[in-house]
């Protein structure tokens, strides 16, 4: 950290900033602020103050301004991609994507919201219940805090923030201090558009993240698991609702059925996209023993003909940069450890010597008990583990703490089906990997120590973000008084049982007649 002089001419104060490198080469491509719990808990009141307004122009004054947001993002797609790359040091085409993707999002909820909001008018549970007018309306909270790791610096801010602004909630976005300048720049393209002020940044490190949990109404936060417990830990002291987008170990299971030409590229995709820098890449492979050496074979073949390294613009490399030396470092550690506890790396295995980059690597002769299997890798690292069969395929890939997603490829559909519905993850993929982060009808969530709750799926993909209201109101004249109203009568109180006996019982017993 440097301290640079404060912007404000009244102070002579200096605060501290972030500095922003690049991972493949260390030099510095940007400052933040680190902000203060303070200066948070500033911006919180101020969202809140313009939250009302924002609600109060509906889904479709909303999806307006978010349609804005979607023109400046394509209009500006270059740039975005530039500033990804410069945080991060990934390949072009892995930077391009994620501009697209939160366009495509933006596209999605602004023509659903409407709906998903609307009001709902519920059939009452008994006859007795016609009297009323049932109504369920969806209010958001007013502000929420969307928390988000390094690894997609512009699309992981958008996927969360889009949905909360459609929902009617003010939004928070705390970026990682890593990567803050993509989060910074969905932030500026929301001021740019003349959108009113319910979209705020708040920089800095772990300290801020906290401020903006003990401060915001709602939590929306991925990262890793242990700050993922952190976190709902303070919501539970706040009784405040949150979900937790965390970490995986998402195994591929490779059925001996399976087009082996599709399932190596498709796991070398899956394992490698963004240097495994995904919540959903794969991180261990089980191959059935009829086809394990032939799908290593293909596997190892075009893993080794992948290129890496600093792509600038040239869309000339495939695999990029760790976002810093930290996570090359687990990585190392893992393939070390594999390697010690008698693992061989067909391909790869080192650091390049330049920057934050690994090697894209295929580790075989290894076993379940090993840290590459066991821990998330977050790395480009496929470890590969042959088994007897499907049975024991479903056994291992269960064998975990962690159950985000999973992919499987074979041959049949059906038996791809059969098998996903025994996995304990999130999402399955069969023949295909991360495609379900590309349907936003579905749910993305994880189970066991992947998360709570889930993002996307259709209409929870808004109403998570919002309060549910119930309301009641008279469809029938009233009377000055209900029949069980004060004072009480027996009688009065006979005749309503025995009508309400009529109305839920079965048989004779709604007559009051037991047999
Ligand atoms: P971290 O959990 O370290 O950090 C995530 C965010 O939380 C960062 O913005 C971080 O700030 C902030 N933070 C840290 N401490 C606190 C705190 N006490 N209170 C509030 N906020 C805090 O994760 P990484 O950034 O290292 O990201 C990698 C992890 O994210 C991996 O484990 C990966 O699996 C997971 N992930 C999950 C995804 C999913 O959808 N399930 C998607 C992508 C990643 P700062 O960086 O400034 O410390």
């Amino acid at each position: 950290m440097t301290e640079i002089a404060t912007a404000s001419p009244a102070s002579k104060a200096k605060r501290p900033v972030i500095e922003v490198r690049n991972p493949a080469d260390g030099r510095v491509v940007g400052t933040v602020a680190d902000e203060s719990a303070q200066v948070v808990a500033a911006k919180v009141a101020q969202l809140r103050a313009a939250q009302p307004e924002w609600e109060a122009i509906g889904p479709k004054g909303r999806a307006e301004w978010l349609r804005k947001l979607q023109d400046w993002i394509f209009d500006h797609a270059e740039t975005i991609s530039d500033v990804l790359q410069s945080e991060t040091s990934k390949p072009r085409v892995d930077a391009t994507i994620e501009a697209p993707f939160v366009a495509d999002l933006i596209g999605y909820y602004a023509r659903h919201a409407p709906t998903f909001l609307a009001d709902e008018h519920p059939a009452p549970h008994s006859p007795l219940g016609k009297v009323k007018k049932l109504t369920t309306i969806y209010r958001p909270y007013q502000v929420v805090g969307v928390i988000t790791p390094w690894n997609f610096p512009f699309a992981m801010p958008g996927i969360d923030v889009v949905p909360a602004l459609a929902a009617g909630a003010a939004v928070l976005l705390k970026p990682s201090e890593v990567t803050p300048l993509g989060g910074e720049l969905l932030v500026r393209g929301w001021q740019e558009i003349g959108a009113p002020p319910v979209l705020a940044l708040a920089t800095g490190r772990g300290e801020t993240g906290a401020a903006v949990v003990a401060n915001v109404d709602y939590v929306q936060f991925t990262g890793s698991t242990r700050t993922g417990r952190v976190i709902a830990k303070a919501c539970a002291e706040r009784l405040i609702p949150y979900s937790l987008e965390l970490g995986g170990k998402d195994p591929a299971l490779v059925l001996a059925d399976a087009d082996l030409d599709r399932a190596a590229y498709g796991v070398a995709f899956g394992g490698l996209l963004n240097a495994g820098q995904v919540c959903v890449s794969v991180e261990r492979v089980y191959v059935e023993a009829p086809v394990y050496d032939e799908f290593v074979a293909k596997l190892t073949k075009h893993v080794g003909e992948l290129r890496q390294g600093a792509d600038d613009r040239g869309y000339r490399y495939d695999v990029g940069a760790l976002a810093n030396a930290a996570q090359r470092d687990v990585v190392q550690r893992h393939v070390d450890e594999a390697v010690a506890g008698g693992a061989r790396a067909v391909v790869g295995g080192k650091p390049t010597g330049v920057g934050t980059f690994f090697q894209p690597t295929v580790l075989v002769d290894v076993d379940q008990s090993m840290s590459c299997i066991r821990e998330e890798t977050f790395g480009p690292t496929l470890p590969i583990i042959k088994v007897a069969d499907e049975e024991e395929a479903i056994r291992l890939a269960n064998d975990s703490v962690y159950g985000l997603s999973a992919t499987v490829w074979t041959g049949d559909r059906s038996r791809g089906e059969r098998v996903a519905r025994r996995l304990e993850v999130g999402a399955v993929n069969i023949n295909d990997a991360a495609a379900n982060l590309f349907s936003f009808a579905l749910p993305m969530g994880g189970w066991k120590e992947s998360g709570l709750g889930a993002r996307w799926g259709g209409p929870n993909g808004v109403r998570k973000y919002c309060r549910v209201q119930a309301i009641t109101a008279p469809r029938v004249p009233t009377q000055t008084k209900e029949l069980i109203w004060f004072p009480y009568n027996k009688n009065k109180v006979k005749f309503a049982m025995s009508v309400m006996r009529a109305a839920s019982a079965r048989g004779l017993r709604r007559f009051g007649i037991s047999l």
